[in-house]
């Protein structure tokens, strides 16, 4: 690993301007995934920047929704007592993440800005678009199996790779970003990107930008909700297919719904026209069913991963059914 120098913030004004002086330089919040990223070589900053003692922590009741400060581990998070009254849906996908060890260290700004696991963006010695722009993607003809069927691009196949992330777009969260211009709020669903030409961008923070926290707007969907999650070990793994779902039901009736799917798309990836498909019908495997079917339009998978295109649709079936108290 390259040396590097650490330094530790004060203060939000000198994260953001040590950040901004230093092209180098980043930030490191619990340091799960950038110091694995550090000792692979796939990042080599000469500055870290710890931004632990902010005071960017807390979880809290604001009118209309709570907010969730950047530097709440992911078990804090899944453990509150109002998340998990409000919004049961993020802590069951928190508490399908990693394992407890890492939930105990892993921040919610560091969750949402943890880069892929595409093996070939960590071997060093093949080609990858998002790690080295411009060399190619060896995930396209290679070993595909976790990658993407929705929203790929020819310069890359990857996954965001996030749980938390996947609750969060269906629960219309807002991102809460200061930089030295001044603060931003950035709608969940435009946080992550597609890959596109420039697949080396994951998300649209800009240099310098710093997470101060997330909000989520209240709802009705603290009930029949479910986040299933499909992967080789039943902990310690990341997703080969997940479903974040919520219902609203009066009766036997579907009045709202939310749908997101991970481990399918550069992004978490909301499922907005079967969201739409499911108002006003009957809770039934048969609405499900359809829901499902509308949700895998446009989807295509690869040589590995085509095994994704039946697991997705039947995922999302079981998810529902699960929300729904029918499972
Ligand atoms: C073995 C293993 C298994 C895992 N399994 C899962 C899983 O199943 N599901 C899942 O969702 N995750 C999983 N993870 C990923 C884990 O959740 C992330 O590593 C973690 O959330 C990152 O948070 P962190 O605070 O440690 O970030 P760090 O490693 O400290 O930082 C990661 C990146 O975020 C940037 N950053 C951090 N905080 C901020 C901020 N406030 N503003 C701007 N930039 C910031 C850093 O500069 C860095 O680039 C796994 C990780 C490991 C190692």
């Amino acid at each position: 690993m390259k040396q590097f120098q650490y330094v530790r913030a004060a203060n939000q004004k000198a994260a953001i301007s040590a950040l901004t002086k230093n092209a180098s330089a980043q930030f490191i919040a619990g340091g799960t995934n950038l110091i694995d990223l550090m000792k692979r070589g796939i990042t080599s900053p000469d500055t870290i920047i710890d931004i632990n003692n902010l005071p960017i922590k807390a979880i809290e009741a604001y009118a209309g929704g709570i907010r969730i400060g950047a530097l709440a581990l992911n078990s804090e998070v899944s453990e509150n007592k109002l998340v998990i009254q409000k919004h049961p849906l993020l802590a069951q996908a928190l508490n399908a993440g990693a394992s407890a060890q890492l939930r105990n260290m892993a921040t919610v700004g560091g969750n949402m800005m943890q880069r892929t696991r595409c093996p070939y963006f960590y071997d060093t010695a093949l080609p990858c678009n998002k790690r080295q722009p411009g060399t190619g993607c060896s995930a396209l003809e290679g070993f595909n199996r976790m990658h993407a069927i929705f929203g790929h691009s020819d310069t890359c196949i990857a996954v965001h790779p996030s749980d938390m992330c996947v609750a969060l777009v269906a629960l219309d969260a807002t991102a809460l970003v200061t930089g030295h211009k001044g603060n931003r709020r950035i709608a969940f669903a435009d946080f992550h990107r597609l890959p596109g030409d420039t697949p080396q961008k994951d998300n649209n923070i800009e240099r310098g930008e710093l997470i101060t926290g997330v909000e989520i707007p209240d709802n009705s969907f603290t009930k029949n909700v479910h986040y299933l999650k499909i992967r080789d070990r039943a902990s310690y793994a990341f997703a080969l297919v997940s479903v974040a779902a919520a219902l609203n039901q009066e009766g036997n009736t579907i009045k709202d719904a939310r749908l997101a799917m991970g481990g399918v798309a550069h992004k978490p990836w909301r499922l907005h026209e079967a969201e739409k498909a499911l108002i006003g019908k009957k809770v039934s495997e048969e609405s499900f069913r359809n829901a499902a079917e509308i949700a895998m339009k446009g989807a295509k998978g690869f040589k590995y991963n085509s095994f994704k295109l039946k697991m997705a649709p039947n995922a999302i079936v079981e998810a529902l059914k699960t929300a729904a108290g029918m499972a």
